[in-house]
């Protein structure tokens, strides 16, 4: 039959069309490209939530500040009219000193909320760069993939067209049943019409077939069939 040997070669570059086209429809598809930019905003999230909590931290450190400075000034105001002779009555001093120890412990409760904060700041702080390394590494990423993806789609491409050039040199030099019978078969069976057939092994459905319809085989002239899949045939 016309073209019978050249039937694994149709086959093998259909099933090299069929991979080409998946892949192009996985890049079109843009999963990958979705998937990494997912990545970078969950990477940008996180800095930014890492970068907000730092600013309220400052900004309760600068508040703490300038509670501790004006605390200062009154216990330094109060000292002052403890010892510049202003007030003599020892009641009224007693009062006065009282007052400047309440202030002295509060400026110290102040300071401790302070260091807190500092400490705070200084474990968040520790925490930046790694996660702002991430993102970088993240974005670059992203980038790369972006950039090899359109470059594989314009491979893919020229792949395509170079072997529809080369089947259409290929189909006249098979007989037209074979042919038929051939596509019928790669619609029906995951793209795979024929294959071949090695020590008694038919390699699209990897089942071995029986010694008697082997021998069977190998006595017919035309088209040879796998007793379990049905696929085309080729003998080695
Ligand atoms: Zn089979």
């Amino acid at each position: 039959m016309k073209g019978y040997d050249r039937l694994l070669e149709l086959q093998e570059l259909d099933t090299s069309v069929d991979r080409l086209e998946a892949r192009r429809r996985h890049l079109e598809s843009g999963r990958d490209v979705d998937e990494a930019r997912a990545v970078v905003e969950k990477a940008e999230e996180q800095v930014g939530e890492l970068r907000m909590a730092l600013d309220s931290i400052a900004s309760e450190e600068r508040r703490l500040e300038h509670d501790v400075s004006s605390l200062e000034q009154r216990i330094a105001a109060e000292q002052g009219r403890l010892y510049d002779g202003s007030v003599a009555n020892p009641k009224e001093l007693q009062a006065i000193q009282a007052e400047i120890a309440g202030l002295q412990s509060r400026k110290s409760r102040l300071e401790d909320e302070e260091l807190g904060q500092m400490e705070r700041r200084e474990e968040l702080e520790g925490r930046l760069p790694p996660l702002e390394a991430e993102l970088k590494e993240t974005r670059e990423r992203l980038d790369r993939l972006e950039e090899t993806s359109e470059e594989e789609l314009g491979e893919i491409a020229a792949d395509l067209e170079r072997r529809r050039v080369e089947r259409e040199g290929l189909v006249p030099e098979l007989d037209e049943e074979l042919l038929d019978l051939y596509e019928d078969l790669r619609a029906s069976k995951k793209g795979v019409g024929a294959a071949r057939l090695i020590d008694g092994v038919c390699q699209g459905c990897h089942e071995k077939l029986s010694p008697l319809y082997l021998d069977r085989l190998k006595r017919t002239d035309g088209i040879r069939r796998c007793e379990n899949c049905r696929r085309i045939l080729v003998l080695e």
